[in-house]
């Protein structure tokens, strides 16, 4: 089987699990719909907001109060180099998404596919990403996507806490500007890292932590669920309680 093969059977896999499981859920009506794409003259027009290709702003922020301040920190600090991760860098990974969004997604860093296009969540893991927030009627062009760290460590290794340090302040930055309701954290590390605690994935998940301010719960990293298809049933729970409180968040 080549890899290319491999790859759309295990996404097509996870999408029929998550479809199933929002078919099958009582009392629901929870629909599951693939992201349209953007429009390409729309992310034109984003594109221009901010230096070179990347594409960090979604369509919906257009007209946004939020735009001008995310460009503007987003051209103090690409250029970074407070630590030595900005040596072995191929992008800067800023975030991407709507800069009111009201939901924010945080994972630790960036891994091989993000560092190559400057973007969060590429690659195998952002597509089941894309589809887990599909299946809760979330699309991505809602929500702000961001790591701890903004630029790739060497062979994907845990961050280290004097990168940690350095770069976190960045981040504390983002959920200023874009003031979500509530933060979902992607994975044992980036909810240890936010939340400085040494608690397993298993003692973070299914709580309601606090973040800088902001309301914040903690799931499995996409990638996680690739190597491991028993954890999807889990992720499908921890989305779930995510979305009610989303909802009732979104109504205060
Ligand atoms: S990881 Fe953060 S602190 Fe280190 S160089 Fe990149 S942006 Fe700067």
């Amino acid at each position: 089987m080549t890899i290319h093969k491999e790859i759309f059977e295990t996404l097509n896999e996870c999408e029929s699990y998550f479809k199933q499981l929002a078919e099958t859920e009582k009392n629901s009506k929870i629909l599951i719909e693939i992201p349209k794409k953007t429009e390409p003259e729309k992310i034109q027009t984003t594109q221009t907001l901010l230096r070179g290709e990347q594409n960090i702003l979604t369509e919906k922020s257009s007209g946004s109060e939020n735009v001008a301040s995310l460009q503007g920190f987003y051209e103090q600090i690409y250029e970074c180099t407070k630590c030595s991760l900005c040596q072995t860098r191929t992008n800067f990974v800023f975030g991407s998404g709507n800069p009111n969004a009201k939901l924010m997604l945080i994972g630790e860093a960036p891994g091989a596919d993000e560092d190559l296009q400057g973007k969060p969540f590429v690659g195998r893991s952002g597509q089941l990403l894309d589809k887990i927030l599909a299946a809760i009627q979330i699309q991505r062009e809602e929500v702000f996507i961001a790591n701890i760290l903004k630029c790739r460590p060497p062979n994907n290794r845990d961050p280290l806490p004097s990168e940690v340090e350095k770069c976190e302040p960045y981040l504390k930055k983002q959920i200023d500007l874009i003031n979500p309701k509530i933060i979902l954290a992607l994975g044992r590390i980036a909810g240890q890292t936010l939340l400085k605690t040494n608690e397993t994935l298993s003692g973070l998940r299914g709580k309601v932590h606090t973040y800088h301010g902001k309301a914040l719960m903690v799931t499995f990293h996409p990638a996680a669920l690739l190597r491991n298809p028993n954890w999807k049933r889990p992720t499908w729970e921890d989305v779930q309680e995510l979305k009610k409180l989303y909802d009732k968040l979104l109504k205060t």
